[in-house]
């Protein structure tokens, strides 16, 4: 079962960029985060890190892939791990909890972080600030939208098709689909002999050849 993120977890997150975002000493850190982790192909997994990963919405402490791999050193760990994936049967939302990887570091989330930042975020807060941003910019926001247009085509096309697999909101999606539609993919450009007169010639002459 595909864990979701908890609509207290969501809204809360969602309500706290709101208000970062109104405040003006705090909405350069908010635009940050923006340039940091957007389009979403910029966030990644943390493998090592020297100081404790926090993550920057939520204030909950993250693990590194590092610390996975230390875990997998463990016997304790290993029989666990074997245990859980021979148990074929799941209870539900149970499943995400009795991951071991999620049991032995305390429940904590796996740290993420972006370009040309010192912040993390954790999965739960990518998803969220993800979707915050996307409708911040589809309500007309001018400095967000701004960061945004400078991400390629094909990045605009995938996060508005990401954006609109989830948002319920009628209006945010009708302004998405409007959005994709003005954006077109620039099609790809595939060279062949025949582009080129000179180039036709030089195959003709390596074929007699
Ligand atoms: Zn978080």
């Amino acid at each position: 079962m595909k864990r979701t993120v908890s609509n207290d977890h969501h809204t809360k997150i969602f309500d706290k960029l709101n208000n970062l975002y109104k405040e003006e000493n705090s909405k350069g850190f908010a635009l940050h985060m923006i340039r940091a982790y957007l389009p979403l192909h910029k966030t990644i997994k943390v493998f090592k890190s020297k100081k404790r990963c926090i993550c920057s919405l939520c204030k909950n402490e993250l693990f590194s892939v590092s610390q996975v791999i230390e875990l997998s050193n463990l016997n304790e760990f290993n029989e666990d791990f074997v245990s859980f994936i021979s148990n074929e049967q799941s209870n539900g939302n149970d499943l995400y909890d009795n991951v071991p990887v999620v049991k032995f570091n305390k429940g904590r989330e796996l740290a993420l972080t972006g370009e040309n930042t010192t912040t993390y975020i954790c999965p739960s807060c990518a998803k969220t600030f993800f979707d915050w941003s996307v409708s911040k910019m589809l309500q007309g926001d001018k400095k967000i939208e701004n960061i945004l247009n400078k991400c390629s085509v094909d990045d605009q096309h995938d996060f508005l098709t990401m954006f609109l697999e989830n948002e319920r909101n009628h209006k945010l999606k009708s302004n998405a689909e409007a959005m994709k539609n003005r954006i077109t993919r620039p099609q790809k450009i595939v060279t062949t002999f025949g582009d080129l007169k000179v180039l036709q010639d030089l195959k003709n002459k390596m074929i007699t050849n």
